[in-house]
């Protein structure tokens, strides 16, 4: 096949040299709620010819590399004084796979427990090119499962308002789970 980055041939969909110069993390920050930090890993122009393709037959295995090279390495390095979950935002799969599922679990370590299927919309709503009145006015109404963990790690694609991930705080704070820390693969406000 060929690199969808750069058209050599390559045994990967982004070939590994393009995996290098292209997908290192450029760290991003904003916090919701006051204080709550959301980090994403790449800003949204970089990597939206790729985030296109989530609905097609090769974003399973965009998204796994992505995660590869951005979840997975911040799992590796990241530290905690206990074990805590992390749950994706309605990680439903859509086509046989979720991209949320797939970011969640490149996080697992000795720190990280991913769990599937927390917190999922109670409707199949989507958000994509909404406007923000029609995404306030439609919110998610998140469906909760339990799990063991106290503390939490959000993981979703995109953060774009804000309000996903604002409900999925609020709807886990109703169960006593307290979200640490907000993880996305871009912020569509860094571009
Ligand atoms: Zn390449």
């Amino acid at each position: 096949m060929r690199c969808m980055l750069c058209e050599s041939f390559s045994l990967f969909h982004i070939c590994p040299s393009c995996q290098r110069t292209h997908l290192t993390p450029q760290w991003h920050h904003r916090t919701i709620l006051g204080s709550l930090p959301v980090y994403s890993f790449y800003p949204y122009s970089d990597i939206e010819p790729l985030l296109l393709t989530k609905h097609t037959d090769v974003g399973y295995y965009l998204y796994s590399i992505l995660a590869k090279n951005s979840f997975k390495m911040f799992a590796q390095t990241w530290r905690y004084a206990q074990r805590v979950a992390s749950v994706g935002v309605d990680d439903r799969a859509k086509k046989g796979y979720s991209h949320t599922a797939i970011l969640n679990h490149a996080l697992h370590s000795p720190t990280i427990t991913p769990q599937y299927g927390k917190l999922r919309a109670s409707h199949p709503y989507t958000y994509a090119g909404k406007s923000v009145q029609e995404r306030l006015l439609n919110p998610r109404k998140f469906i909760y499962q339990p799990f063991k963990e106290d503390e939490v790690i959000l993981v979703d694609d995109i953060v774009t308002t804000g309000s996903t991930l604002t409900e999925a705080v609020e709807t886990l704070a109703q169960h006593r789970k307290k979200v640490i820390l907000c993880l996305t693969l871009s912020d569509a406000e860094n571009k």
